[in-house]
Order: C-alpha cells, then sequence, then structure tokens
C-alpha cells in the first residue's frame, strides 16, 4: 500500500513536513533535544497551541469542531511525518486520542462544541481518571463515588497511576454515583475540571526518572450536574469505548515511531560491531518482520474504524505492539553492551536508546495488561468459557 499516492495527499505531506521542519528547526528546536523531559510543559503547551493555529490540531475531526475533515490516507500521513521529524508522543495524546474519540461516539453535542474545539486548539489538557488502588485489570471495582447536590457533581475517592494530571486542566473520571451498585453498574463517567481545592495531585517518581503520573485525591471536588458523558450510571460503556480507542487507533503514531528507532538500533549495531554477532542479526531481523507486521495490523484496523466497525484489532494491537517494544528493549541493551547500562548524569537519567528499555517495562502494563489482553481475545472474540473469579 502507497500512502499519498494521489497529488492531494502529496501535497499535504509535503506541506505538513516543510511546516514541521521549518518550527523543529527554530522556535521548537528543544523538542528533539536528547535531553527533552516531557515535563517542560510550558514547551509542550506552546507546542501544541502553534499546532492549533497552523490548522494540525486535530485533523480527522470535522471542520466545525476544529478540524479539518482529513482521510484516512492523510491520518497515516501526520503520524508518519510526526515520528520522522523524531518528535516523542502527541503532548495532548490522552485529550485528544482518548477524550475527543470518546465526546465524538458519545458526547452530547453541547459536550462536543464546549470541549473538542479547544483540544484542537490546543488549549485544553486532560487526564484519565480511571485505575484506582484496587481498580487496575479489575476496573469495574472503582470505588470513587459522585452525588449530585444541586446542579453539581461532588466526587469522593482516589485515582492512581494518572498520567500528566500535573498538567491537565479537566480529567475525565469512572465514579459510582448509584450508591449500592457494584461492578460495573451504577458507574458514570465524568468531566471533572483540576484546578480546583477538591483535587489534590501528589507526583509519583518513575525509575526512568521521569515523573509522568500521579496519585490524585478528590475530596469533595465538583463539576457542573452537565458534564456526564452518558446516562447516569451508564458510564461503563463509555469508558470501555474510551479503552477501545486507547488500546487501538489512537497508537496509529506507534509504529512509524518504532520504525525509527530500529533504524538507529540498526545503525548502532553496525558502528559497534555487534552486527556481525549472528543471534543479535536474527533478532534485529525479527524485529524488523514484527514491525512490518504491525504496520499491515494498524492499517486494517483503521479501515475497519472508517468503515464503523471498530473490531477486534484493538486487544490484538495492544498485545502485539506491547510486546514488541518490550523485547525492542531488551534488544537495545544487548546490543549497546555495557555502555548502556552508565546513566549519563545523576538521577539515573538515562536517554536516547537505553532509556527505551526502562520505558518498555510499562508498555504491557498500561491500557490493560497482556494477561488482560488475552482475557478479552479469549472471551469475547474466541467465545472461550470465562475464567473463573477467586
Ligand atoms: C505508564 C503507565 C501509565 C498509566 N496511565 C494511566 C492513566 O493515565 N490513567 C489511568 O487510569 N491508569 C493509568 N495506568 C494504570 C494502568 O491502567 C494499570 O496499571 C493497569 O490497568 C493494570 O492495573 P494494576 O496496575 O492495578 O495491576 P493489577 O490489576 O493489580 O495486576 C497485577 C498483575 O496481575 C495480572 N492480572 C490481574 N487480573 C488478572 C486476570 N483476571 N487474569 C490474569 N492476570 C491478571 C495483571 O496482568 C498483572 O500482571 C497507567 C499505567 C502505566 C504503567
Amino acid at each position: 500500500m502507497r500512502l499519498g499516492a494521489s497529488p492531494a495527499d502529496d501535497a499535504f505531506r509535503a506541506e505538513l513536513a516543510s511546516w514541521l521542519a521549518a518550527q523543529l528547526d527554530g522556535r521548537f528546536a528543544r523538542l528533539r533535544q536528547p535531553d527533552f523531559n516531557r515535563n517542560e510543559f510550558a514547551l509542550l503547551r506552546a507546542w501544541e497551541r502553534a499546532l492549533g493555529e497552523a490548522g494540525y490540531g486535530c485533523i480527522a475531526w470535522p471542520a466545525a469542531l476544529g478540524g479539518r475533515d482529513a482521510s484516512l490516507t492523510q491520518r497515516v500521513i501526520f503520524a508518519e511525518e510526526w515520528a520522522r521529524a523524531g518528535l516523542t508522543p502527541r503532548p495532548n495524546h490522552i485529550g485528544i486520542e482518548l477524550l475527543g474519540a470518546t465526546l465524538l461516539a458519545h458526547g452530547s453535542d453541547d459536550q462536543k462544541a464546549r470541549f473538542l474545539p479547544p483540544l484542537a486548539a490546543g488549549t485544553e489538557f486532560w487526564a484519565q481518571g480511571f485505575s484506582e488502588p484496587n481498580a487496575g485489570s479489575d476496573l469495574s471495582n472503582i470505588q470513587t463515588r459522585a452525588r449530585l447536590d444541586g446542579d453539581a457533581w461532588v466526587l469522593d475517592g482516589q485515582k492512581v497511576w494518572t498520567s500528566w494530571a500535573h498538567n491537565a486542566d479537566w480529567m475525565f473520571v469512572l465514579a459510582r454515583t448509584t450508591p449500592g451498585s457494584r461492578g460495573a453498574k451504577g458507574l458514570s463517567f465524568l468531566l471533572v475540571p483540576m484546578r480546583q481545592p477538591g483535587v489534590i495531585i501528589r507526583p509519583i517518581r518513575q525509575m526512568t526518572g521521569d515523573e509522568e503520573f500521579n496519585e490524585i485525591f478528590l475530596d469533595g471536588a465538583r463539576t457542573d450536574a452537565a458534564n456526564i458523558v452518558g446516562a447516569p450510571g451508564d458510564g461503563w460503556a463509555v469508558a470501555m469505548a474510551t479503552l477501545t480507542f486507547e488500546r487501538g487507533v489512537s497508537t496509529l503514531g506507534l509504529q512509524t515511531r518504532y520504525r525509527r528507532e530500529l533504524d538507529q538500533l540498526i545503525a548502532a549495531a553496525k558502528a559497534n560491531g555487534r552486527a556481525r554477532d549472528p543471534l543479535l542479526r536474527h533478532r534485529l531481523a525479527r524485529a524488523e518482520i514484527g514491525l512490518s507486521v504491525m504496520r499491515a495490523n494498524c492499517l486494517r484496523m483503521l479501515a475497519n474504524i472508517d468503515r464503523g466497525t471498530p473490531g477486534r484489532e484493538g486487544a490484538v494491537n495492544k498485545l502485539y505492539y506491547g510486546s514488541w517494544h518490550q523485547r525492542f528493549g531488551e534488544l537495545v541493551m544487548d546490543v549497546l553492551g555495557r555502555a548502556a547500562e552508565i546513566a549519563p548524569g545523576p538521577d539515573y537519567a538515562y536517554q536516547g536508546l537505553p532509556k527505551i528499555f526502562l520505558q518498555s517495562r510499562a508498555d504491557t502494563i498500561y491500557a490493560g495488561t497482556n494477561e488482560i489482553q488475552r482475557n478479552i481475545i479469549a472471551e469475547r472474540w474466541l467465545g472461550l468459557p470465562r475464567e473463573p473469579r477467586g
């Protein structure tokens, strides 16, 4: 499949590539430096705003909501050029790809009009408030409560592993709104402003040295009664749609980023002589094959979603890319050898290829662990009996 074959697509690619090059050689050059840290929020916010002003905020969305009605081919081109430019993941990924997609599918017209244009303009950042200390894989065990008090929902509870919450203006929260309910019933999907006294955010430091995620304490946090997506008590179905987007189409850019990482590793193997090692050559070739399969699956998934049938590819996609990238992280360490184990500075601030090894330990956990994806495939798609619950 040759993407960008039509003159309009080729023109889109050329225009985007030249805009990105101009930005990344100029005002936003720091985004490509090896020690760039995703906690440099002022820069990331300015970058999202620049994308919005140039009309690249959310290209797939309808023009009336801040998008440009881009075709599937153009979405793939955007992801390819983004990765080719050497950029890290989209700063407001959670807002655009998770909440934006969920609102397009399940939001009211008022919610779309209120929340989507600021996402496209890059002015409002979001966090995902699903996981709790006792609700990760077993997500329906949510204990955070929300009750209506006049014209507002009032929330009490605790969330954990909330990525980038310390830079978020809003958080979408799964909370129990039917007192006494259990499991998936009685949950609601609420949109909650972060900057208020009832929301307490505590960063958690990771072994990469980054502070990506947080603990969140909700202590009488309030949000407008209208900020509920779907009906009260029907939040589980909405949250499952969000997870389908998170595991599937939102990861479009990943395989292009992995392409760049693999090319860097192949170059490093040639430079340090490990490319002559028969076992490492074999593993590099397997990584190449895996990446080709990932790309084919990604395009198939996109085509199905455009036909309105978000399918089983999401679970397969998550399982496949998470496992591939984790094996790739191990290959990085074996190709680079002992040099990869030495941090360039204090605080174990690893950069470049060695950092991939540390980061990729999380790839088989976030957005649902490998074991959970296998359960989904076994139970929902193969019709196997549900696993016994302990
Ligand atoms: C980098 C990163 C970013 C994250 N960002 C966010 C975020 O922004 N918002 C958010 O809400 N959450 C976020 N999470 C949390 C993530 O969704 C959870 O970590 C994940 O769902 C697993 O839940 P848990 O950590 O509670 O592990 P547990 O559910 O306690 O699982 C522990 C182990 O038991 C296994 N296990 C559990 N149940 C079963 C079963 N039924 N069958 C077989 N094996 C099972 C799991 O596979 C795992 O290996 C993030 C996680 C990471 C690593």
